[in-house]
């Protein structure tokens, strides 16, 4: 693959430490990620995935480095811009529990001026993207499922349709069952829409669903980038080869 251009990257981090305290949390860290391609950050818990997505939107700042957004330097006084044209779902989904589902969908659009009308418009169409019944847009979130709850997580981060989306786990907490058939809505989606995604898992089944880009964590620093037979063709090192192993394939029928 040819270099790329920074000015082909919706996001990029030089360099970047951010230490809470004694732990490095992302320890010189620098990643190129490109517009119209879903990237996945992977690795345990801990290991500094969901701190390298807040720094991308200035929820953290780097002690060190720098991070870039459509080649730019990200400053404070550009953040309400960069923060709409960026969707993110936190790794809990952050539904507000006292307001309906309308109305959690409804937040940031009514802030930057939206009609009442314009914002049901926009919530009934992502609710036939999302396949999300639109009966329940007069819901609270303790009142849908997991999976529903989900999915309004995501309706709420397309509202203003920004060409990037970045997702914290959005599947983590779901069963087997609804978590298959949303991976493979949300990856059918994710091309539709031909937005730049970067989702952070800890599955690497997931992460390889998703993209031929994966980069795995470990203490903060990046050990590998690459695609899944690039884990297993060539491990960058033995955390790679444990990495693989710990994710077990199912037994064979019992004898
Ligand atoms: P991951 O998303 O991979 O589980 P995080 O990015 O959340 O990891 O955290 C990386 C490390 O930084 C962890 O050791 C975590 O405890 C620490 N950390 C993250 N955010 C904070 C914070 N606001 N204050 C103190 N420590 C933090
Ligand atoms: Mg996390």
């Amino acid at each position: 693959m040819p270099a790329l251009r920074e000015s082909d990257a919706a996001f990029a981090l030089e360099g970047v430490t951010r230490a809470f305290g004694e732990v490095r949390a992302v320890d010189n860290v620098s990643l190129t990620f490109a517009r119209g391609r879903t990237s996945i950050l992977i690795g345990s818990s801990g290991s500094g995935k969901s701190t390298v997505l807040r720094l991308l939107l200035g929820l953290e700042w780097p002690d060190a480095g720098v991070v870039l957004c459509d080649g730019d330097r990200l400053r404070r006084d550009a953040l309400p811009e960069v923060r709409r044209r960026v969707g993110y779902v936190i790794q809990d989904g952050g539904l507000f529990p006292h307001l309906s589902v309308l109305a959690n969908l409804a937040l940031l659009p009514r802030h930057l001026g939206w009609h009442a009308a314009r914002v049901r418009e926009r919530a009934s169409e992502l609710s036939e993207l999302t396949h999300l019944h639109a009966n329940l847009l007069t819901r609270f979130p303790a009142e849908l499922s997991g999976g529903q709850r989900q999915r309004v997580a995501l309706m709420r981060a397309l509202m203003l349709d920004p060409p990037t989306l970045l997702l914290d786990e959005p599947l983590g907490a779901l069963d087997p069952l609804v978590r298959h058939g949303l991976q493979d809505e949300l990856r059918e989606i994710f091309g539709r829409l031909g937005k730049t995604v970067i989702m952070v898992t800890h599955d690497l089944a997931e992460a390889a669903f998703f993209s031929r880009r994966l980069i795995l964590m470990r203490r903060g620093r990046v050990v590998q980038d690459g695609s899944l037979d690039d884990f297993r063709i060539a491990p960058a090192d033995a955390f790679v080869r444990e990495f693989l192993a710990a994710h077990r394939s199912l037994p064979g029928a019992a004898t």
